[in-house]
């Protein structure tokens, strides 16, 4: 087989999958306004891998296949092999400047910890945990862009999902025969959906007696019949110069709320059906959660590295760099950036072998993944510290540079030490996009959210922390003295016989 690149991503979106966006069936999305610049950078991932010069760090030999593959799904037997996966990771996501959360290399991580942990599977049904490797080797020899949905939808938080009014808001199992189970009902929220090829569709929520119909998981394309791919708004499509909207314009990856009107899945594509222990179990005792999470934090060392050099080039233009307030929130920046990235190092560094293979430190990723998503926020809060009304004072658009009149406004009013009028506006720009836009409000919410609500993974770092070795230093030092030693030296009761 061929190696994964972009024009076989992009033929492989148009499959007839039913994406609506405002009272409409969108068809093509490789074509679409609404999504055509996201796809090409997804497609852009692929090409960059299979170029000649990437092959080695981007992809491996599945073992005896002759067949080279994204590194994604490369299981680590060591700490060599984690870094080296780990390097194709940084890589990608340096290709989309770490503005991508759903890209290809996410979902695959979490396959791979799962069949990493297949043990866990095998031990509730031996007849899914074979359907599950086997779909992965299907899933990894065809280099597959998976997204996910893991969440239940937002209704009512306080009741669980078979309390709800509408038992079939939340997916489940409406029926099973001897070709596999039909499913009903919606999942959030499936960022990248619109240019994956598959959706694997599970439950991380904690589940309770009664809520059986909804713990399942399984794997379906995109273009399942009966699914239906619910985009949210597009940024992409009001971003029609990339000049006004850099990033919007490229990295707008969508996020969707999926339905599925009686989607049937082949017992060959479901993995757990109706099993709550088991539905917990997938996440938590096998390495998945931990792989994807930590894929995502190397993501985000890209994307803290592109802010840092955002706010840096602001301070340039605006002629701030040598004011002490200024160089001491880059260094707080600078900082923080460097706290992700050891961070990645770290749990990498004190990672464990979990039988056959290399697993990066639980509680490390948890620390990372409970603190960058409180800190994202701040870091924009930074730049907007230190961009002021110049991200505001702008041209209305690009096109007020093809007007004479207007092209000499501008070179009269946009002003730096450091760059000419249309540097200024093309930086400040791109710097709105990146703070301030609606694309970068969402990127906000995504760094809050995707890994889960800041209750979750602050439970998550509660639940892997070393509470024995931190109490037991504290017992230590409390048993060096006691109360009628000290009552003793301190002459207030004199020596026990
Ligand atoms: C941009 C974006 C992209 C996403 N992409 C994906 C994706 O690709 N796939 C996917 O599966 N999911 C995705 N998600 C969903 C994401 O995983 C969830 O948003 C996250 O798990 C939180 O769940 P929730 O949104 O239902 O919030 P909720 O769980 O409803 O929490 C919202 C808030 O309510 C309060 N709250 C709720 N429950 C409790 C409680 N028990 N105790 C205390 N406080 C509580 C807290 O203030 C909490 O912050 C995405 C989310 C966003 C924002």
């Amino acid at each position: 087989m061929r190696i994964k690149d972009g024009s076989h991503h992009i033929a492989s979106l148009r499959d007839g999958r039913e994406v609506w966006l405002r009272g409409a069936l969108v068809g093509d999305v490789t074509t679409h306004a609404a999504y055509r610049g996201a796809v090409h950078t997804s497609a852009a991932l692929y090409d960059f891998q299979a170029a000649a010069a990437n092959l080695e760090r981007m992809t491996f030999e599945i073992p005896g296949s002759g067949h080279r593959v994204n590194r994604a799904w490369q299981l680590p037997r060591s700490y060599g092999e984690l870094v080296e996966r780990r390097r194709a990771i940084e890589a990608w996501a340096a290709v989309h400047y770490g503005f991508m959360g759903r890209s290809p290399d996410h979902v695959a991580s979490t396959l791979a910890g799962m069949v990493m942990g297949i043990d866990v599977f095998r031990a509730h049904d031996p007849k899914r945990a074979a359907a599950l490797v086997d779909y992965f080797d299907y899933a990894r020899s065809h280099d597959l862009f998976l997204t996910y949905v893991i969440i239940n939808p937002q209704a009512d938080r306080s009741k669980t999902a078979h309390e709800q009014a509408d038992e079939f808001l939340t997916l489940g199992v409406v029926d099973e025969d001897a070709a596999g189970i039909t499913v009903r009902g919606a999942k959030m929220l499936a960022t990248s959906g619109i240019m994956a090829n598959e959706v694997f569709v599970a439950c991380i929520q904690p589940l309770q007696k009664g809520d059986e119909r909804y713990a399942v998981a399984f794997c379906v394309p995109m273009n399942a019949r009966g699914l239906k791919i619910l985009s949210r708004k597009s940024y992409e499509e009001a971003a029609t110069s990339r000049f006004d909207n850099p990033l919007a314009s490229r990295f707008d990856e969508n996020d969707a709320l999926l339905y599925f009107a009686d989607v049937k899945v082949p017992w060959d594509r479901v993995f757990i059906n109706q099993n709550i222990e088991l539905s917990q179990k997938q996440w938590h005792a096998t390495p998945a959660h931990v792989l994807q999470n930590y894929q995502a934090q190397i993501r985000l060392t890209a994307k803290m590295r592109f802010l840092l050099g955002v706010a840096r080039k602001i301070a340039e233009v605006n002629g701030t760099l040598a004011f002490p307030g200024v160089r001491e929130t880059l260094g707080q920046l600078a900082a923080e950036a460097g706290m992700v990235e050891g961070l990645v190092y770290g749990m990498e560094a004190k990672g464990a072998v979990a039988g056959d293979f290399y697993v990066p430190d639980h509680h490390l990723l948890y620390s990372a993944q409970a603190l960058t998503q409180q800190l994202y926020g701040k870091v924009i809060a930074g730049l907007r510290d230190l961009a002021g009304g110049g991200m505001i004072m702008l041209p209305s658009g690009v096109e007020d540079f093809a007007n004479p009149l207007l092209r000499d406004l501008i070179n009269k009013t946009q002003k730096s030490p450091a760059a000419t009028s249309e540097e200024r506006v093309k930086l400040f720009k791109l710097a709105w996009d990146a703070v301030g836009s609606e694309f970068a409000s969402r990127h906000t919410q995504y760094e809050m959210f995707y890994a889960g609500a800041t209750f979750v993974t602050k439970g998550h770092s509660f639940r892997t922390y070393d509470w024995a070795g931190a109490t037991q230093m504290v017992e230590r030092l409390m048993a060096e003295y006691d109360l009628d030693e000290e009552l003793v030296r301190l002459g207030k009761v004199g020596p026990r016989s």
